[in-house]
């Protein structure tokens, strides 16, 4: 099959790759659409947070070809996507029940360490229905089933904050995951949830989805100081994975308010720690998703309460990968860019 493979910075060739196989526990889809994500940009930008050799790709939704003897629950021919995180079972986080935290998962999961779905068709391993496979409702479709991943990313990081009814949120970045928690954020009665970036693309996107935005190249906090009266911001998630906007989300937040961290950083941040006793503030991190992540995922798709096709800037087939991450580098004119399989 063909597949693009991760060969050094820029350089994201398709190749001939082997057809993945099921074994007895696996099942094999044909991918129909994939979604470039953020952190994909990393090893292809910088060289950084990724392998050269792997087919990277965890955005994913398919059509069943393959089923392995022992999978249950899972016929050919259904439409489905996966998380990609493949707990061990056996480390002490996955014990604590807490395997999206596994110890060795980014050694065993779909894009990190196997094979990922910019590709003709993955394997899914250890196929488990409601676990790391789930199907998509028919009101789903394969577009919108690859980006159940990332919206799970942002139930899980909103997961984190309780969100309810009274709160005020800020969201720096506007990209996938920040446009996603904003939505979850309202769908759980937040508001206003105000959203902040450069770009003016990613700004107009927001003010789609009922999101309030602010320009980040404005004095931002003066700007949302005006949006709220005399309120105050109770949560601030940092989303850009600029250092310096953790110190900025800190300075936001209100007296033992929440900063939640969902980007992945490459440079240390400095954060002026004193600030963080004196609100007695906690700064907190989200990683992954959990399967129930994925099931509030589709629920929030297939009701509408989320919306994807907002954020679908590009749409490529496979063979342009290379310019499918081109796109997606380009933040002030993309925000997701879905790569398409087949005949998807
Ligand atoms: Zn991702
Ligand atoms: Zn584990």
């Amino acid at each position: 099959m063909r597949a693009g493979v991760f060969r050094g910075v820029r350089q994201m060739p398709i190749e001939q790759v082997p057809d993945p196989v099921a074994g007895e526990a696996d099942i094999v889809l044909n991918v129909r659409n994939c979604g470039v994500c953020g952190s994909d940009l990393h090893p292809y930008a910088q060289g950084v947070f990724g392998d050269v050799g792997q087919i990277m790709g965890h955005e994913f939704s398919g059509e069943v070809i393959e089923v392995g003897r022992r999978v249950t629950g899972i016929t050919v021919g259904d439409r489905v996507t996966g998380l990609p995180i493949q707990p061990c079972g056996r480390c002490r986080r996955c014990r604590e029940s807490i395997g999206h935290l596994c110890e060795v998962w980014n050694t065993r999961s779909i894009a990190f360490g196997l094979p990922g779905a910019f590709a003709e068709r993955v394997r899914i391993p250890d196929a488990v229905l409601g676990q790391n496979v789930h199907r998509l409702p028919d009101t789903v479709s394969f577009e919108a089933g690859a980006l159940v991943e990332p919206l799970a990313v942002a139930v899980h990081a909103v997961r984190h904050t309780e969100p309810r009814p009274g709160q005020v949120a800020v969201v720096l970045g506007l990209g996938t995951i920040g446009l996603h928690i904003a939505q979850v954020l309202l769908a759980a009665g937040v508001a206003p949830v105000i959203g902040v970036d450069l770009s003016a693309l990613r700004r107009q996107v927001a003010q789609q989805l009922g999101i309030t935005v602010v320009d980040g190249a404005a004095d931002v906090p003066a700007a949302i100081a005006e949006l709220l009266d005399d309120g105050e911001v109770d949560v601030v998630f940092e989303a850009t994975g600029a250092p310096a906007l953790l110190q900025r989300a800190l300075e936001l937040v209100r007296p033992r308010g929440l900063v939640m961290a969902v980007a992945l950083y490459e440079q240390p941040a400095q954060l002026n720690a004193t600030v963080v006793v004196h609100k007695e503030a906690t700064v907190r991190g989200s990683a992954m998703v959990t399967p129930e992540d994925f099931r509030d995922s589709i629920e929030l798709l297939a009701t509408g309460k989320a919306r994807y096709e907002p954020l679908i800037t590009h749409r490529k087939p496979l063979d342009e990968l290379a310019e499918a991450f081109e796109a997606q580098l380009d933040a002030d004119k993309s925000v997701k860019v879905m790569v398409t399989t087949g005949d998807a």
